[in-house]
């Protein structure tokens, strides 16, 4: 058996490469009649049928008033970020996909980065108290993996300093915390519905809010500051989503409850599949918050499982399940913000170093059957269990 191994010479355990991140495709005769429709009706984009129905649909998951759709969740980010008048600097985790801090450097605002609370890999309040100044003039949380932020905690802070609070809510739409959705949090949140992304829109992204006066601010920038009249109120430009998206989205949507339980399903099998393999622990959420379960993440105990976690990954990446380990390395240590630590790091990180040295995130969604799920797990115990041979055969190939 443990000749089987590719990374020790045995041929793959899966044929074809196992991804993570491939995309969940909702019924295609109702996604392909909903583009028919735009297309019957020679209404392609601007402010379409399609486009209306799906921000009511997500506005609804959200349990707020008012979504703006988009044509991605990054310039979703740049549209609220100016919307909401944020300048000077903005505290965000630096465990996150780059986006949440490209998004805000590109409209000229400083991310400075918080460490995190390595339970949950999300925004660790004391921390970013301790990096607030005079110039901070928001808080930008993320929901990381689908699990909600202490969202509490960051609204006590965000009032207690008068700053603003938003979410980057891309891993996290059909999420809740204390039974409430995510997007209803802070002062707006921000969906992404790219391909890889629980609900996808092929690329989409949306602002969602209770706040009146900022979704209107909103609506006008991303369509020319114009919204959706003829006379421009203010600088703006074209961030709109199109009716082939919105067709894709909505019925994306209405798969959701679905989808969260071939996903809940998926880690139920992974929970039971490596409850018995040292050093490799599931990550679950907290009582208070339900996920949707887009992601499986698993954290490597190197002691405990006789394997690290990049050999662990590139052992699987060999038998052709192409795992993934973000969010690692932080923000913090990627460009541009690693040429200037003082200014985007004026604290150290350790959680956020420590917990991205361990994490693995193992294929789910509705393109993984269980058998799968069954395939990956034994193979996680098959590893560890060689985990000293594996260990030299990953070294032995990086020389
Ligand atoms: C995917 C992602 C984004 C960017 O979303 P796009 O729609 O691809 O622009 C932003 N933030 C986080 C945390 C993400 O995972």
């Amino acid at each position: 058996m443990p000749a089987e191994l590719a990374v020790l010479g045995g041929t793959p355990s899966f044929d074809e490469p196992l991804h993570i991140g491939r995309p969940n495709v909702p019924d295609e005769r109702r996604t392909m009649a909903r583009i028919q429709q735009a297309l019957d009706r020679r209404w392609l984009t601007a402010f379409g049928p399609l486009v209306k129905q799906f921000e009511r649909d997500i506005a609804a998951a959200a349990g707020v008033k008012h979504c703006v759709a988009m044509c991605n969740a990054s310039v979703a980010l740049q549209v609220l970020i100016r919307a909401a008048g944020l300048r000077g600097e903005v505290v965000l985790p630096s465990f996150t996909f780059i986006a949440t801090a490209h998004t805000l450097q590109w409209e000229g605002v400083t991310p400075v980065f918080c460490d995190i609370d390595e339970k949950t890999g999300n925004l660790d309040p004391a921390h970013a108290r301790r990096l607030i100044t005079e110039r901070t003039t928001g808080i930008m949380g993320v929901h990381l993996w689908g699990h909600p932020a202490p969202t509490e905690d960051l609204a006590a802070l965000a009032d207690e300093h008068g700053l603003r609070l938003f979410y980057d809510s891309a891993h996290a739409i059909g999420s809740s915390r204390y039974g409430r959705p995510v997007g209803s949090f802070g002062d707006a949140e921000v969906f992404s519905f790219h391909a890889t992304k629980f609900i996808n829109s092929f690329e989409g992204g949306a602002v969602v809010t209770d706040d009146e006066e900022l979704a209107e601010r909103v609506r006008a920038i991303h369509n020319y500051g114009r919204g959706e009249g003829s006379v421009v109120s203010s600088l703006g430009t074209n961030a709109k989503m199109t009716e082939v998206a919105a067709a894709m989205g909505i019925t994306s949507l209405e798969n959701m409850s679905h989808l969260i339980d071939v996903n809940r399903g998926h880690h139920n099998r992974y929970a039971e599949g490596l409850a018995d393999v040292p050093g490799v622990v599931l990550r679950e959420p907290l009582p208070e918050n339900t996920i949707n379960h887009q992601y499986v993440v698993v954290e490597v105990d190197e002691r405990a499982a006789g394997v690290g976690r990049d050999a662990l990954a590139a052992a699987l990446t060999a038998d052709n399940v192409l795992v993934r380990t973000h969010f690692d390395p932080g923000c913090h240590r990627t460009e541009p913000y690693v040429r200037a630590p003082r200014r985007h790091a004026p604290l150290p990180l350790p959680r956020t170093e420590a917990l991205g040295s361990r994490v693995v995130m193992l294929p789910t969604g509705n393109a993984v059957g269980s058998a799968e799920v069954d395939r990956v797990c034994a193979l996680i115990r098959e590893i560890v269990d060689h985990g000293e041979a594996v260990t030299a055969a990953v070294a032995a190939a990086g020389n």
